[in-house]
């Protein structure tokens, strides 16, 4: 049987190993610690380390969606699900390991296959022929990004996030928000003039905010991150915050040309500007999820949802993510790869892992899962189903694979916002009927599925 070269032994490489060695492939896996070489964050020489926290998350499948996607990837015989379960440490609900004993029982699992052979090797190349899964994660190497920046064309590689909040829809308070586009200019994509949703503030609100944003605890960043460029428009919203207090008004916060319709008076009968504005900007084709423009930022979690609730119109706001800035390699999928995570220009090859521009520990593993059952489809000649766009699996993929704005596009970890919507459900019962339809609709397609030798 064909060869499969898959690089990088990380979480999604060791995933998509699995899969497909459980179909009969021969596998070889480079990776390039245990040779001297090592990322910035790694501390071992073990596949699939977990580099931070020792938590998959969430457990609960039925009003949680990363532990939805816990029980759709365990349906698919999970290697890292596997693992996970012989590693488990008590963490209430959530699901967490001690990453010795996870890494060794990836490790060992894989070893016991005869088709499975684990090359201790640092890539610098994209291979130019052979089937190929690429799967080196948030700190690839600087020479295989230069080859892959060569390959993609280095604007669409990106080597640190810049993530914004996003926010769910339906928690936007409209009552005190509204739709408009700055002078009403009509949008380049479909010609509307009210793309925006748009928060109002008094001057009074502004500068509680700004002063907030100042005073707000914010995270370090970790020695090796310190260097971190602050590349045009990707700036920390509490660092322009500090230039001065009017800046934020001049930059993201701008109100020029936007009539505040529930601020409507006799002499203003379309409104009038308020003091600043928060933008927010559809993130996904579905509608569900808005980002906040220009709110990238390092303040805390905790910090960002006490700030950011005092916006008017987001005080009950939910957010979906939140904002943070990393160094992180990822390419911008949407716009390269094709429905199956194909390189569109050298379809021999396929990304998998955060690389694709998911993020989490279960995430980046759940795509080398669907890399990994690609890569079978295909050589074995059956047409390849994405998982329905209902599920965990479905939704992450379709999100990055194409229904994601490739303009604003970064990691995303999965959330109810990427599923299409059931509005018809009642608020209160929605998660528990997303997990519902989805569990439903993932066991036909996993029969679809090339099956294990
Ligand atoms: P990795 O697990 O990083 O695997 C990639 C592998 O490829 C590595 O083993 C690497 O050594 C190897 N490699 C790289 N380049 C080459 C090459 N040229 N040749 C051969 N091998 C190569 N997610 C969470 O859910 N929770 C967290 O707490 C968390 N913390 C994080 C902290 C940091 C500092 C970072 C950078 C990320 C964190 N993430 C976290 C995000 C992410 O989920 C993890 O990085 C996850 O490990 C990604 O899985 P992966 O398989 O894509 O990449």
């Amino acid at each position: 049987t064909q060869k499969v070269h898959i690089i990088g032994g990380g979480l999604a490489g060791s995933e998509a190993a699995w899969q497909l060695a459980r179909r009969g492939f021969q596998v070889r896996i480079s990776e390039m610690r245990g040779t001297g070489e090592g990322t910035p964050a790694h501390q071992t020489d073990g596949l699939a380390e977990l580099v931070c926290s020792n938590s998959f998350r969430s457990d609960d499948d039925e009003k949680n969606a990363v532990g939805l996607l816990h029980h759709e990837m365990r349906a698919c015989d999970s290697l890292i699900m596997g693992a996970a379960k012989v590693a488990a440490v008590p963490a209430g609900s959530a699901l967490a390991v001690d990453r010795d004993v996870f890494s060794a029982e990836v490790e060992k699992r894989l070893s016991a296959l005869d088709n499975v052979e684990i090359v201790r090797e640092r890539v610098d190349q994209l291979p130019t022929e052979g089937t190929t899964i690429v799967a080196t994660g948030p700190l690839t190497a600087e020479a295989l990004a230069g080859s892959i920046g060569a390959a993609t064309g280095a604007d669409s590689l990106a080597f640190f996030d810049a993530i914004a909040p996003i926010v769910y829809r339906d928690s936007i308070d409209m009552d005190i928000c509204w739709m408009a586009s700055r002078w009403d200019k009509p949008s380049k994509v479909g010609g509307g003039t009210k793309d925006y949703i748009n928060c109002p503030m008094t001057k009074e609100q502004y500068i509680a905010f700004h002063q907030g944003l100042v005073d707000g605890e914010k995270t370090v960043f970790k020695d090796w991150e310190a260097n971190t460029p602050y590349f045009d428009g990707c700036m920390p919203i509490e660092v322009m915050a500090e230039r001065g207090v009017e800046t934020l008004r001049f930059g993201p916060m701008k109100p020029v040309g936007l009539d505040n319709p529930h601020w409507a008076t006799p002499e203003h009968p379309n409104g009038r500007w308020p003091y600043a504005v928060v933008q927010l900007r559809q993130d996904n084709k579905l509608g569900t999820l808005w980002n906040m423009v220009g709110f990238q930022t390092k303040l805390k979690h905790a910090e960002q949802v006490r700030l950011f609730r005092t916006i008017p119109g987001l005080e009950n706001a939910e957010f979906a993510r939140l904002g943070g800035l990393h160094r992180n390699t990822f390419l911008n999928s949407p716009v390269l790869l094709d429905r199956q995570l194909r390189l569109k220009t050298a379809p021999h090859v396929r990304f998998a892992g955060q690389i694709t521009g998911c993020e989490g520990y279960v995430e980046s593993s759940a795509v080398g899962l669907m890399a990994g059952l690609m890569t079978a489809a295909e050589l074995t000649g059956r047409t390849w189903h994405a998982p329905p766009a209902t599920t965990a699996m479905g939704a992450l993929l379709s999100h990055i694979t194409g229904d994601a704005e490739a303009e604003s596009f970064q990691p995303m970890n999965v959330n109810f916002g990427l599923f299409p919507p059931l509005h018809e459900v009642s608020k209160k019962q929605r998660k528990e009927a997303y997990t519902a339809r989805a569990k439903e609709e993932i066991g036909p397609w996993i029969a679809g599925l090339t099956p294990a030798a």
